[in-house]
């Protein structure tokens, strides 16, 4: 009866041994699986911040409905320009660093990934840092991510240029 006991808890502690192993094996895996996942989720929160720029750019910061009237109203018969040219220029000349601003914009879909809007926030997952938004001026924007996942600039991704 003791014997058997004795050789219970060797085979407990063998046990032990090998999930202890097995785990310091396998767990640098595991991080490093979700570090990268991690990495994949900001950015793909960097691409849809920078295609809501750049809709957003596009549509002179006007709502799609409302920019969608404009070469209507502006192309009518008697071929009257009722947006005033500074204006518009101005208008279309675009980008913010206004997170709210940008949210119409957006869309559930990035680079073909379906992308839930609800969830989505403004900082890298990793560590839940805000992206550095930097608008300089009407034509150059950047979003970088703080923890070094990459950045945008005027609609070129970091982690795709070579
Ligand atoms: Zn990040």
């Amino acid at each position: 009866m003791l014997q058997r006991k004795g050789i219970t808890l060797l085979d407990v502690v063998i046990l032990i041994l090998i999930v202890g192993v097995a785990a310091a094996l396998i767990l640098p895996h595991i991080r490093k699986a979700e570090t990268e996942r991690l990495e994949q989720m900001c950015r793909l929160r960097m691409r849809i911040l920078a295609d809501a720029e750049l809709t957003y750019y596009l549509s002179g910061g006007l709502l799609p409905e409302i920019a969608d009237s404009i070469p209507d109203s502006t192309l009518d018969d008697s071929k009257e320009i009722i947006v005033d040219k500074e204006e518009e220029i101005e208008l279309i000349h675009l980008y913010t660093d206004d997170i709210e601003k940008l949210k119409p914009f957006m869309s559930d879909n990035a680079g073909g990934i379906p992308v839930s809007l609800d969830t989505i926030s403004f900082v890298c997952p990793l560590d839940n840092q805000e992206f550095i938004f930097i608008v300089e001026d009407s034509l150059f924007y950047s979003i970088s991510c703080p923890n070094g996942h990459g950045h945008v600039i005027k609609g070129n991704f970091s982690w795709e240029t070579k």
